[in-house]
């Protein structure tokens, strides 16, 4: 059973999609994303070997363009040349946010998504979301047939499943419109700047999440409410609004469920658990069974465990908001019959999922692949901040290390007759009574040490001199 929560709070707006009782995602007004968003933008650099361009769209690092996507035919009718050129305005949209490493990605293909269809007014396109029950697919298929001009493509989204095509079609005539307003505003222009950005969080999710099979809908803001109940008298049974007078996050125990997307373990019914590992490069998760059983485990648990963490980690997928590159650990299945069946399970799973998954398959050791394609970022990059004493390392600079570089700086003011030390508590091993005693009579000084220093990579020290004191 699906339900949405839209929370509004004295600072922030929230919202999530829960599943069965369970948080599936979060969307959060505390990282912006300009995913979707389309932009005047100048063309500053063009790359040939590399398929690109740099693109200035008048906020944030200069945007990477892939040559190959633009076409002659929006080159014709949207920029009316032949070719790009470095200078030219030109007009993209967001494809990918940018992340600490690159800038944001833009494309020339753009789209704009309603409710129920998403239209490219200047490439080809015709689609019907995957989820949307076989039996209605023919009809809109003809449906789409019908209305596509030619030059522009649309896909009609899960939303439209239980939708009059009236409806459907009304929305599709106000997205042209709002394409010509937009390339109006483009040919008028000169500076970069954002000509259409994507609606705020509870619009999104009302836009993007609210479907046929959207049970219910809490909140605790009664605009949004009535907006909500307006935008659901299109389906058969218009999903139930329930106001509250307090944060429903709150209510729903949800924000103690979004505490587990930061945790690397999490646990399954079974007794075993998934390690999630996340890298610049890709994600990393190791399937465990309970620990009492591991090694001599008979193949059922075995492929009972796989298979409830192959359920959990398409969740985790969805929640955190993975992307890229994920590998998969499974514990080891010795009969071919057994990874087909979790590869079955774990592609039931991801058919909820919004993004697109790929799974690749076992490697040769045994790791299961797959890709999920994401375009925000990931929902950690808005929980978590770079840990400020290893710098994101999740490693620091070993005690003896650091204990080395102090023992020199103990001796170097020749006139001292005491130094003052304050090190982090990992220095204790080094810094005990003993050692210090060592110390003092190598280097014929008092040493005195207070571990109330918080950074373990470095130390505060002074030199107690005749008469004063020396840093
Ligand atoms: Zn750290």
């Amino acid at each position: 059973m699906k339900e949405l929560v839209i929370s509004r709070t004295s600072d922030k707006v929230m919202g999530a999609v829960v599943e069965d009782g369970k948080l599936v995602e979060v969307f959060s007004e505390d990282y912006e994303s300009i995913a979707g968003n389309i932009y005047l933008g100048k063309i500053e650099k063009i790359i040939s070997n590399l398929d690109g361009a740099f693109v200035n769209i008048g906020a944030g690092k200069n945007a990477f363009l892939r040559l190959r996507e633009v076409t002659k035919g929006y080159l014709r009718n949207v920029l009316k040349a032949d070719k790009l050129k470095e200078g030219m305005k030109i007009l993209v949209q967001v494809k990918k946010d940018s992340t600490r490493m690159k800038g944001p990605q833009v494309t020339t293909r753009i789209s704009l998504a309603g409710r129920y269809v998403v239209y490219f007014p200047v490439s080809y396109a015709k689609g019907i979301s995957r989820r949307i029950s076989s039996g209605e697919r023919e009809k809109l298929l003809l449906f789409l047939s019908r209305i596509r001009k030619k030059g522009e493509g649309i896909v009609i989204r899960t939303a439209a499943e239980g939708v009059e095509e009236d409806h459907l079609e009304e929305e599709l005539n106000g997205l042209r419109q709002e394409w010509h307003g937009i390339l109006k505003k483009f040919r008028r222009s000169r500076k970069p700047k954002v000509l259409r950005t994507e609606p705020s969080i509870e619009g999104m999710v009302l836009r993007d999440r609210l479907e046929k099979d959207t049970k219910r809908l809490y909140t605790n803001d009664e605009e949004l409410a009535k907006e909500a109940r307006e935008l659901s008298k299109v389906y058969k049974e218009p999903m139930e609004i329930l106001v509250m007078d307090m944060d429903p996050f709150e209510k729903l125990g949800l924000y103690r469920q979004m505490e587990e997307i930061t945790k690397r373990i999490v646990h399954l019914k079974s007794g075993g658990f998934i390690v999630i590992d996340t890298t610049e490069a890709m994600t990393v998760i190791d399937v465990n069974s309970a620990s009492s059983t591991k090694g001599r485990s008979h193949r059922d648990l075995i492929l009972r465990t796989n298979i409830e963490a192959a359920r959990e980690i398409a969740r985790q997928l969805r929640l955190r908001n993975i992307g890229g590159i994920v590998v998969i650990d499974f514990i080891s299945m010795k009969d071919e019959t057994d990874r087909k069946k979790v590869i079955e399970i774990l592609k039931e799973e991801v058919r909820k999922d919004r993004s697109k998954v790929d799974i690749l398959g076992f490697t040769r050791l045994e790791l299961l692949e797959m890709t999920r394609k994401r375009t925000t970022r990931s929902v950690e990059s808005f929980l978590l901040a770079t840990c400020p004493v290893c710098g994101g390392r999740g490693k620091v600079i070993a005690p003896s290390v650091i204990f080395s570089k102090l023992e020199l700086d103990i001796g170097k003011v020749s006139e001292a007759k005491e130094v003052r030390l304050r090190v982090h508590p990992v220095m204790s091993g080094y810094l005990n009574t003993d050692g210090i005693k060592k110390l003092e009579r190598k280097y014929r000084r008092k040493i005195d040490v207070n571990f109330d220093w918080c950074d373990p990579e470095s130390y505060d020290i002074s030199y107690l001199v005749k008469g004063g004191e020396k840093k």
